[in-house]
């Protein structure tokens, strides 16, 4: 998948719709279509990256950007307290279907750990 057939960059590019819940210069969060959790946000870069193999030194700043996102989002929905979970996964074995990254941000139940 690349950034012209990527579901991911058509809604970076307003061309899908998402519900888009916050933004900044490089990244955007928008709620999660299919949600596994009463919140379930995914904030993603605008910039195409596939996985986070394809990560590099250079890709720091906006990888602990997505971070600091996820924490302003879980304040502002009133979750930081209680707690959520936040997490990307990698191909095939962590069930990546979107092949541009994702950090995934749920909240609003009790997890169990280890997850399945
Ligand atoms: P992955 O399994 O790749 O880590 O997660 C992909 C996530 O993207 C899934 O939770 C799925 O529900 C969500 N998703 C897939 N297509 C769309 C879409 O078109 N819009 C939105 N908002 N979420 C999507
Ligand atoms: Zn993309």
């Amino acid at each position: 998948m690349n950034s012209e057939n990527c579901i991911f960059c058509s809604i970076v590019k307003g061309k899908k719709l998402a519900d888009i819940i916050y933004e900044t210069e490089r990244a955007i969060a928008f709620k999660d279509i299919r949600p596994k959790a009463p919140i379930h946000i995914l904030v993603i870069p605008k910039k195409h990256i596939p996985t986070l193999n394809d990560i590099t030194p250079d890709h720091q700043d906006l990888i602990g950007e997505l971070f600091i996102i996820v924490k302003e989002i879980a304040k502002q929905l009133g979750i930081a307290e209680n707690g959520y979970r936040a997490v990307f996964n990698c191909n095939q074995d962590a069930g990546q279907e979107i092949y541009h990254i994702h950090l995934h941000m749920l909240g609003g139940r009790q997890f169990s750990w280890p997850p399945g």
